[in-house]
């Protein structure tokens, strides 16, 4: 394989995004409209990503030069919990296929998406990049993680074993356009957006909130996700994974005050202490990214105000 470009511009360049109905894959498409790349698209209907032949081929065909591998099986907590197999199976099957098929057909860079949910339940906050297989996993989505931290082993063992210049990076809890919202599978953003909006419409008292609203999340727009990612597509060239968020984070009480707020609804919040809190703290260590040259720009408010303009008009319009 040749030497790896540095930094690999993206101008005249194929460049494949895996997954681009996603929230992420569709973020990412976006972004890349402002470079002077070509962008490649499939479908599932086309190339089943699960299924190494149909992954193989659509990659021998199209001859992208560059990956963003963002395609994945994802849910909340409740839908990692409840559907273990498909988690594990669908992103191991993923992203073994697409890595190999795009060694094979001499793919120049590769970015893969991990999570910050891959990380040990009680890793040192904020988390640092060499915190990853430290410690025990959150039990609620350690299918997800292990499966995860397979793809994120896989880019290393690709670039030792045969140069590739494959990378991971490492997102913490997104929100934004595209999300997915529906009340068992939504990650806690879109599904307090809905409990709020529906509120606000009935004239309800108040929404539910799971468990005890004391766990602390980071969450990034994924707009700034999509914008990291085109950054480290350019600019990193390592082994190890690199982290992307705020680097701040909230209490979900904390969040679903200000979802309260952007939706408009006046009502209270009912903590529900039957459902999982999942791990007490999730907030990215981001000083390796901002070394890069590389910040989120979208404050939490602001953020939560266009996730909200997105739901209405895409969402809510068409119920
Ligand atoms: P996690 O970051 O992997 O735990 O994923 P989630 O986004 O699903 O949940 C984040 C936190 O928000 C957890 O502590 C949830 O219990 C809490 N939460 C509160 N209300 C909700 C809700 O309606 N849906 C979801 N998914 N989480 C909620």
């Amino acid at each position: 394989m040749s030497a790896p470009e540095r930094p690999f511009a993206l101008a005249g360049k194929r460049v494949w995004v895996a997954g681009h109905r996603g929230m992420v894959g569709s973020a990412v498409v976006r972004r890349l409209a402002r470079e002077k790349c070509e962008i490649l698209t499939v479908g599932r209907k086309e190339a089943d990503l699960r299924r190494q032949d149909q992954a193989e081929a659509w990659l021998a065909l199209a001859q992208p030069d560059a990956v963003f591998l963002g395609a994945a099986t994802v849910g909340g907590i409740l839908a990692n919990d409840s559907r273990p197999a498909e988690f594990l199976y669908d992103n191991l099957a993923i992203e073994t296929n697409v890595v190999q098929g795009a060694w094979k057909a001499g793919v120049k860079k590769l970015l893969f998406l991990g999570s910050s949910c891959i990380y040990p339940r009680l890793a040192p906050q904020p988390m640092k990049e060499e915190h990853l297989l430290t410690g025990p996993l959150e039990p609620t989505n350690q299918w997800y993680a292990i499966a995860k931290i397979a793809g994120l082993m896989m880019c290393q063992a690709y670039r030792r074993q045969y140069g590739a210049d494959f990378i991971s990076a490492m997102p913490t809890n997104l929100y934004g356009p595209g999300d997915t919202y529906d009340l068992r599978g939504s990650h806690v953003v879109p599904a307090l957006i809905l409990k709020a909006h529906v509120a606000k419409q009935s004239g309800a008292k108040s929404i539910e909130v799971w468990g005890s609203g004391s766990p602390r999340r980071e969450f990034l727009h994924v707009d700034d996700l999509a914008d990291a990612l085109v950054h480290l597509m350019v600019n990193y060239s390592e082994e190890q994974t690199i982290n992307v968020g705020t680097g701040q984070d909230v209490t979900i009480r904390e969040l679903a005050e200000k979802v309260c707020r952007a939706v408009g609804f006046q009502g209270g919040l009912d903590f529900d202490a039957s459902k999982p809190d999942g791990t007490p703290r999730k907030l990215l260590d981001v000083s390796r990214i901002n070394a890069l040259g590389w910040k989120a720009k979208t404050g939490l408010d602001q953020g939560l105000a266009d996730a909200y303009a997105w739901y209405l008009a895409h969402v809510a319009k068409a119920a």
